[in-house]
């Protein structure tokens, strides 16, 4: 006896969309529920439920994760292959499913896709072809096809002005890397049953670590197509499948070798090169406990925001910190808003970005409008006094007001400025190993010329933290 029930591997109510909800969100006659419904049953069936991450995309699948119950990431518009090459690097085992509409995948995507089959990332791609932009209310998709009427081409898709339709299978099938392609249609009963065999190898593929499968599903979107379910089949078959034929493209899943996922790792000593000036930054030991230091530069561009952060990252790791660097800079060479997050910690850091910072270095006028309310309370907020004559308005904050672009001058070098800070904020921590720092330094700096600049100027400001500060 056949027994018909929900696949385990969906939700019993789907409680996300609504308290007790049983039915999903797609229209009648929608081919995502079609898909869906095989994508769960394969889950219980090769018992990879448990290990499986769903990657959302952005369109009318945006909720599959109120649907699946897997580990699911809803992405941004088109990045579900570049989260699943991130999550692949750390989880090596995990199932990882890329589900993406047209719009989603051959338009804003298209980069994520074909860098993704390019490496052969080990995963599986179900990309669903309706030929129109679902979710937004029928526009005009990559793969809509020529005289296809539109919101947007209300008159038809011309390809002289629009382009033509895209092929992705073909598409994927010109780049080497790939194991698997194939295009399956969701027009018949037949064709659907055939489909479930095709979603079956490509799952089947990525368990057996062969590489990168990649499944085009031609599916109805009977509203944006304004005809009722059966009619949009009968299109489909009448006009979509001539235009993207459904056949098997590739399959090398049973050629040796299979795909190699043992990604190579970066050396450590490698890492440090690309980190930290030619890996010559010593490995500091025994750092103070409990410490965590999540520091704001920002100023203009030129001032050396972003070097400041360069050299505060590499002093803390000399002294045997973790620590990150992120910097954020306008398309300007020179004169742009630029900040630097740096933070350092005594344990293990999550995200190297610094929403509540407890030190900010403003170096100019706009920095310190923009982050003065960040702060956290009983933080530092260290000033250049030379070029913000604005006062911190937080009395919640300690303040220090440093001449430093004043005291930068005398070098010739009005970056020295952020030396200048830097050292001082170090020495108001108790944070200073100017041997350390010396030796760091050198490392930090690009300009090799510049080098004793700077190192004169941080002996100013420790001089001036001695008179001014102390
Ligand atoms: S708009 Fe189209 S693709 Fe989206 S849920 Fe409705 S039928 Fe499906």
């Amino acid at each position: 006896m056949i027994v018909k029930e929900k696949p385990k591997a969906f939700y019993d109510t789907f409680e996300r969309k609504g308290a007790g909800q049983k039915v999903t969100h797609y229209c009648p006659g929608c081919g995502h529920g079609t898909a869906h419904k095989l994508i769960a049953e394969l889950l219980v069936e090769l018992d990879i439920q448990d290990r499986t991450i769903f990657l959302s995309p952005v369109g009318c699948s945006v909720f599959a994760y109120y649907y699946m119950d897997t580990g699911n990431i809803q992405c941004a518009h088109g990045r579900a292959p570049a989260v699943g090459t991130g999550i692949r690097r750390t989880h090596k085992d995990a199932i990882l499913i890329s589900y993406q509409g047209d719009g989603d995948l051959a338009a804003i995507g298209t980069a994520e896709i074909i860098h993704a089959a390019n490496r052969g990332e080990n995963m599986t791609v179900f990309f669903i072809n309706n030929a129109i932009y679902g979710m937004t209310g029928g526009q005009m998709a990559p793969t809509t096809l020529e005289g296809q009427k539109t919101l947007t081409t209300p008159l038809g898709r011309s390809s002289g002005r629009d382009g033509n339709p895209i092929g992705m299978a073909e598409l994927m099938n010109a780049i080497k890397a790939p194991v698997y392609i194939e295009r399956v249609s969701l027009s018949t009963a037949g064709k659907v049953l055939k489909a479930r065999k095709v979603f079956k190898k490509a799952l089947e593929n990525q368990i057996e670590k062969k590489g990168f499968s990649f499944v085009e599903v031609l599916s109805p979107c009977p509203i944006n197509w304004k005809m009722d379910p059966v009619e949009a089949r009968s299109w489909m078959q009448a006009q979509l499948e001539p235009i993207y034929p459904v056949k098997n493209f590739r399959d090398e899943s049973l050629l040796p070798p299979p795909h190699d996922d043992t990604l190579p790792q970066m050396e450590e000593k490698e890492m440090k090169q690309l980190l930290s000036a030619g890996g010559a930054i010593p490995e500091g030991k025994n750092p103070a406990p409990d410490l965590e230091q999540r520091v704001k530069i920002a100023g203009f561009g030129g001032q050396g925001v972003l070097s400041a952060g360069v050299l505060l990252a590499n002093y803390a790791i000399a002294r045997g910190y973790q620590a990150t660097w992120l910097p954020s800079y306008g398309p300007e060479m020179r004169g742009g808003k630029a900040n630097a997050s740096v933070i350092f910690s005594s344990r293990a850091i999550g995200s190297p970005v610094v929403a509540v910072p407890n030190v900010l270095i403003a170096l100019n006028t706009p920095s310190l409008i923009s982050f003065e309310p960040d702060v956290e309370r009983g933080g530092l907020i260290m000033v250049n006094s030379t070029l913000i004559s604005d006062k911190v308005k937080r009395e919640d904050v300690d303040v220090l007001y440093i001449p430093a672009s004043e005291m930068a001058k005398e070098s010739g070098v009005m970056a020295t400025a952020n030396v200048i800070m830097l050292t001082i904020y170090l020495k108001y921590k108790g944070l200073a190993d100017t041997e350390i720092l010396k030796k760091i330094l050198p490392l930090s700096v690009k300009r090799k010329d510049a080098v004793a600049v700077n190192l004169k100027m941080m002996e100013k400001a420790l001089t001036y933290f001695e008179e001014e500060l102390t």
